[in-house]
């Protein structure tokens, strides 16, 4: 959160969500559970499960669900009714099935699930999460000097350099970096794709073929998860539509939805543009809070993962930001 944010949470109160309530809200999160998971523990923080199932008391005391099927209406202008909200998960992490599936059917709560096809299956992983996995083997374990020293070497940083700065250094690692993990990896002895078929951490296509049974949604969420922004033109729009015609491809649906990896943030018009020609009614969700964006089948969502902050007030603050954002004219996204 931002310094204005801050400032915002700690002036917001509960009671204020009941004012700001009739503006629907899109959360998101990426996954629940009660256990530390290696491969996420160095990128964020998540709820456990009883304060998930908190945030979905919360959202179904304050708003109505609304139904993903909404959207799947073809051509029509999208008019979102007041006072809903809508959850979605990205990434397909194995927790969407095992833990938060089961608990959204019992609540009788939709949402839509925003998957990278490369890892469904659990054949391959998004580099992140084997950043991750590097850094908690890194605290963890007790590496010969030498071992270090090689690390250094590879990443180009300074010798004597200490373990916050080597693991702040390692998240930098770029995708198109990917030798680099690997190198790093066989130092360190770490074993890879034995996490993969050990852990599982992705959904298989089997669940997500039962979970679209069960009458939820399902968009890309790009090829391989990529920072968009450091591909050419013609790489971010094949990531992100080949990410929908594999959904459509392998599950008989008709629809197309799509969320942005990491953020939407300097998304040009033209990967847009190329999105709608590829179908005019997809429907494109990013994360940049409470926001209008350049075309009203882009929705915009904020994230309800941090398990440190309370609900009700971050819902507020989300809220009030927007106020702010309208007062300083950035309410409305631009997109070159
Ligand atoms: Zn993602």
């Amino acid at each position: 959160m931002g310094l204005i944010k801050d400032i915002l949470y700690k002036t917001s109160n509960k009671q204020m969500l009941g004012v700001v309530k009739n503006q629907s809200i899109f959360p998101y999160y990426h996954l629940v559970n009660n256990k530390d998971v290696t491969h996420i523990k160095h990128l964020y923080q998540f709820k456990n499960i009883e304060k998930f199932k908190q945030d979905l008391d919360t959202l179904l005391k304050y708003y109505k669900p609304l139904d993903p099927s909404l959207f799947t209406n073809t051509r029509t202008k999208i008019i979102i009714p007041k006072n809903h909200f809508l959850l979605t998960f990205d990434d397909g992490l194995s927790e969407i099935y095992n833990i938060i599936f089961p608990i959204l059917k019992q609540k009788g709560i939709n949402a839509v699930f925003f998957i990278n096809p490369d890892f469904i299956d659990n054949n391959e992983s998004l580099y992140k999460h084997d950043l991750s996995i590097i850094i908690e083997s890194l605290k963890t374990s007790h590496y010969k000097k030498n071992t270090i020293d090689k690390i250094v070497k590879i990443l180009g940083i300074e010798t004597n350099t200490s373990l916050p700065q080597l693991t702040t250094t390692i998240k930098q690692i770029k995708q198109s970096q990917n030798n680099i993990i690997e190198d790093i990896a066989d130092l360190l002895n770490i074993d890879l794709y034995q996490y993969i078929e050990t852990h599982k951490p992705y959904l298989s296509k089997s669940q997500i073929q039962e979970m679209i049974h069960s009458g939820f949604y399902f968009g890309g969420h790009t090829m391989s998860h990529p920072r968009l922004l450091e591909l050419s033109i013609e790489k971010q729009k094949k990531e992100v539509i080949d990410s929908i015609k594999w959904l459509k491809t392998n599950f008989n649906i008709d629809y197309s939805f799509f969320a942005f990896p990491f953020s939407d943030k300097g998304i040009s018009k033209a990967l847009i543009n190329e999105i709608f020609k590829y179908d005019e009614s997809a429907v494109i969700f990013g994360n940049s809070g409470i926001k209008k964006d350049v075309n009203n089948r882009i929705i915009q969502r904020f994230s309800l993962e941090n398990p440190n902050k309370h609900t009700e007030k971050q819902i507020v603050t989300e809220n009030l930001y927007k106020y702010y954002n309208k007062a300083i004219g950035k309410y409305k996204i631009k997109r070159n």
